[in-house]
């Protein structure tokens, strides 16, 4: 595996592959890798000719008041894992050359970006959107690996591509887990202990909303308020949304219709940790 600071010399590397008709698989991280990354990168290993990850802490993407400056990072770790799943190429940029002083771009897309997540960041995806468009760009893969768990993420970035007329595909993994439920996050190593036993709560509620579901429960409140009760026995947590969406454009539902596809998400802290899970259900 190669290890690349400047995105040219990557560039470089890449545009003789392409030559030979080689197909990349391009998986962007934050870095401080957990089973859910290496899983996309297991399947960019399967689907492509050349595996490209990327490791940056996207300071655009986090608010003034967010944990950017506690956001664990551990790249001497990152850079063996990634070799050990045999990556090709490990993209690391300096923040200072990859957002030199006069940057000045954004890349917005509107009303997805609104709701959820961004509903409480509201520069989030304006931050993932700017970060993501500029290393496909400079990767310019077939393929780009993007996890459920960050699932309004994917949406974005699919209507960003869409947009754009970019000709990359999506592929979407699903959530990997701890062995109790709770969706594997680089922010888990911040939660206290007393935070750690009561997060798998979030996965608990929603699994108890697709149980519902599949109950015959259609109504958007009558799921709800019993996610909401499971919540509330986790002393440590605080919602910050929860949800039953439609899969596409992200708006609530309020009554599921035979045959419809709907997203239980949730946002919640952890005293000052937040986490993010959800459940794709299909009535
Ligand atoms: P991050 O480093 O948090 O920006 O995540 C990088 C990529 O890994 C994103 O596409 C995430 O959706 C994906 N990812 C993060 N956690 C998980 C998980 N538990 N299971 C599957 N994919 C994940």
């Amino acid at each position: 595996m190669r290890v690349v600071q400047n995105p040219a010399k990557l560039q470089t590397a890449l545009a003789r592959l392409k030559r030979q008709d080689k197909k990349i698989g391009f998986v962007p991280t934050m870095g401080y890798l957990h089973e859910g990354h290496l899983s996309l990168v297991r399947l960019a290993r399967k689907e492509n000719d050349v595996v490209v990850a990327s490791i940056f802490v996207n300071p655009l993407q986090f608010g003034p008041r967010e944990d950017f400056k506690r956001y664990p990072r551990d790249f001497p770790r990152d850079a063996r894992l990634l070799k050990k799943e045999k990556a090709d190429f490990l993209l690391a940029p300096a923040a200072e050359e990859f957002y030199p002083k006069d940057f000045q771009t954004e890349v917005k897309v509107t009303r997805l970006s609104g709701r959820l997540c961004g509903a409480s960041r509201p520069a989030h995806f304006a931050g993932v959107c700017t970060v993501v468009l500029k290393l496909l760009n400079i990767v310019k893969p077939d393929r780009l690996y993007l996890g459920q768990k960050d699932y309004q993420q994917v949406q974005v970035i699919g209507q960003m591509i869409k947009d754009l007329g970019f000709s990359v595909m999506i592929r979407m993994a699903p959530i990997v887990r701890e062995p109790d439920g709770l969706a594997m996050s680089s922010r888990n190593v911040l939660l206290s202990k007393k935070e750690r036993e009561e997060a798998p709560c979030l996965h608990r509620a929603l699994c108890e909303g697709a149980r519902l579901v599949k109950r015959g429960v259609r109504d958007a409140g009558g799921l709800q308020k019993p996610m909401r009760e499971i919540l509330k026995r986790a002393a440590s947590a605080r919602v910050d949304y929860l949800e039953i969406v439609d899969v596409r454009t992200l708006r609530p539902v309020v009554k599921l219709k035979k045959g419809q596809k709907a997203l239980l998400t949730g946002a919640v802290f952890f005293k000052k940790t937040r986490l993010i899970d959800n459940e794709l259900v299909r009535v």
